[in-house]
């Protein structure tokens, strides 16, 4: 006779059926304990680091994909809880038949839930789309990607500070720490290192920026988003595959299948390495916008005027 063994793991919070393995730590988890295990770690992620207060306008950077859209879900609980006050800022990139439809996702859940939304274009911003600045770039060795962090991070500080915010959240998950982590240990780009930080306080009057899902792996914000039916932007950015991010996430990833926590490892370890160096960095501001910056002029001001000069000379 055989013996048929019930092996549908249970839940190790509440005995119900369990739908996800958490292989790092052993956990098995029904979809609601798996859910709330997502905001109990975004809870404990703010507050270890003071990222907010009671009564701070909270501008949440929402793109339109899985990260952002359950990053506004997870913070709109939060804020019931600890009255911040959120709004949300949408940067519209400007990249043709990818960026509406994310656009759009975004507007339709922040209407649902009541909330005020601030879109930003770099078109309006800084006078080009992200098409027309990656037509306009003469060095084909900066990545699409490299541009488009630029000007985005630049775009979300000026949209914060139209509202009035005084911290804002980007949807940074671990994942996304490890990969510029690695990329910026291959391009010796130390001064965009401390960016990486789940909490930047520029010293100016710029809101301070802080990343609650630091500490929460990819796979499971989309799962997260799939568990709540948030409804994200699916297909990948068409310029997606021009830097070696793709290749540092697969690489982690099989990593990871091998040896099950070392990304948080790796997240840890990178933690302490900035902050025993960031200390003895001296922070200057951009002779032409003031904003902060490890040179005399900055990053954004740099590319901003790159494509500008190209354009003239076309
Ligand atoms: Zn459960
Ligand atoms: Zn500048």
């Amino acid at each position: 006779m055989v013996t048929i063994k019930n092996t549908v793991q249970k839940c190790n919070r509440c005995k119900k059926k369990s739908v996800y393995h958490r292989i790092y730590s052993g956990e098995y988890l029904c979809g609601e304990c798996f859910k709330g295990s997502i905001i109990e770690k975004t809870r404990k992620t703010i507050s270890s680091y003071n990222m907010m207060e009671h009564g701070d306008i909270l501008a949440v950077a929402v793109s339109g994909g899985k990260d952002s859209l359950s990053l506004l879900d997870v913070l709109q609980r939060h804020s019931s809880k600890h009255g911040e006050k959120i709004i949300v800022i949408t940067v519209d990139e400007g990249i043709q038949e990818y960026r509406d439809e994310a656009v759009k996702l975004s507007s339709d859940m922040v209407s649902n839930m009541g909330l005020r939304q601030e879109i930003v274009s770099f078109k309006s911003l800084f006078g080009f789309t992200l098409d027309e600045a990656l037509d306009l770039r003469k060095d084909q060795k900066i990545s699409a990607c490299s541009i488009c962090g630029i000007l985005r991070r630049r775009a979300i500080d000026l949209a914060a500070k139209k509202v009035g915010a005084d911290v804002v959240a980007t949807g940074h998950n671990l994942d996304d720490f490890i990969q510029t982590y690695f990329i910026n240990l291959t391009n010796g780009d130390m001064g965009r290192l401390e960016f990486l930080s789940p909490f930047f306080e520029s010293q100016t009057d710029l809101p301070r920026r802080v990343k609650p899902f630091i500490e929460i792996y990819e796979e499971e914000i989309a799962f997260y988003a799939y568990l709540s039916g948030i409804p994200f932007q699916n297909i990948p950015c068409p310029y997606m595959n021009e830097g070696i991010r793709t290749e540092i996430r697969s690489f982690l990833n099989k990593l990871e299948r091998r040896h099950p926590g070392i990304k948080y490892n790796t997240y840890s370890t990178a933690l302490k390495l900035l902050s025993s160096t960031q200390p003895s960095r001296k922070r200057r501001k951009c002779e032409n916008c003031g904003y902060p910056s490890s040179n005399n002029i900055c990053l954004s001001c740099k590319t901003i005027q790159m494509i500008k000069n190209n354009r003239s000379v076309n």
